[in-house]
């Protein structure tokens, strides 16, 4: 499927007389999907404060409290919140598998060495890691169990793919009458840079329940979401980016985004309730 036309066609329907006939074929919904999610991803931009929450360390709320409390100077919570989470076990976690948990995001760009060890998943029409395939199939099977079955709407995507699909923007905003530059600054504020995306290490899954294939919030509605949110750490996966913790991440609440990290690390995040941007904080490399 022809992500980047389907995205672009949606976002610039006028421009795109010509890809109109070639994706006509292409169902509307899934359409919608694979555009909220390129589009959606990348919301956070203009909110994006991962930099100065990690000049500030102080201010993040998983190791020192809520701001309110930082700002009555309860250094004594904050202290005991501290000590609650072991860096050691977060590096003693880090070192078992480092590979898997890999971090990706506006201010850390994955390496092009990165083996994402992909194979087929969902009968053929998608690619994601090895590292995950024995525990999404475990997932997915008890969930079945108790009545919830789902739609991997994305799995792995390429950087050729992201470089495609910013190239095709930019150049319909040129033929608008921006510049180049113009043109990248105004895709770079819904839409990640090129080696950004989580979805290159092939451990990111857009996850929706059967019967709703709208990529929104309203996912979180879904009894079978709220199993994957309140379960999904004991298959070795994450909610990737919470309600909460959007200032930290740099991108909006995304109830059907998963990441696996492998279980060990997953239970530790919940537990101390840490994204991984957090999670980094706490190691030595
Ligand atoms: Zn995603």
């Amino acid at each position: 499927m022809d992500t980047k036309g389907i995205a672009i066609m949606k976002k610039r329907s006028g421009f795109e007389a010509r890809k109109l006939a070639v994706t006509v074929a292409v169902s509307v919904s899934l359409a919608a999907i694979i555009q909220a999610h390129w589009f959606s991803e990348g919301a956070g931009g203009r909110i994006y404060r991962w930099r100065q929450a990690v000049a500030d360390r102080e201010s993040m709320a998983v190791f020192s409290g809520t701001r309110e409390e930082k700002e009555a100077g309860s250094s004594a919570q904050v202290q005991s919140r501290k000590a609650a989470v072991s860096e050691d076990e977060a590096n003693e976690i880090y070192r078992e598998n480092s590979e898997q948990l890999v971090l990706v995001n506006r201010e850390n760009p994955l390496s092009p060495a990165y083996d994402a060890m992909l194979q087929q998943i969902c009968g053929g029409r998608l690619e994601a890691s090895s590292r995950l395939y024995g525990d999404l199939q475990a997932m997915f099977a008890d969930a079945a169990d108790v009545g919830h079955t789902f739609w991997i709407a994305s799995a792995y995507r390429s950087r050729e793919k992201q470089q495609e699909l910013i190239d095709e923007e930019a150049d319909a905003l040129m033929a608008e009458g921006m510049s180049r530059e113009e043109a990248l600054d105004e895709i770079y504020r819904e839409t990640m840079p090129v080696g950004c995306s989580e979805h290159e290490t092939g451990l990111a899954l857009d996850i929706l329940v059967s019967g709703n294939m709208e990529m929104d919030q309203s996912q979180e509605e879904s009894v079978g979401n709220r199993w994957l949110r309140e379960n999904c750490q004991d298959y070795g996966f994450v909610l990737r980016y919470p309600e909460d913790k959007s200032s930290v991440t740099g991108v909006d609440y995304e109830p059907w985004h998963f990441r696996y990290v492998g279980k060990r690390a997953a239970r530790f995040l919940k537990n101390h309730g840490l994204t991984l941007e957090e999670f980094y904080q706490l190691l030595e490399v």
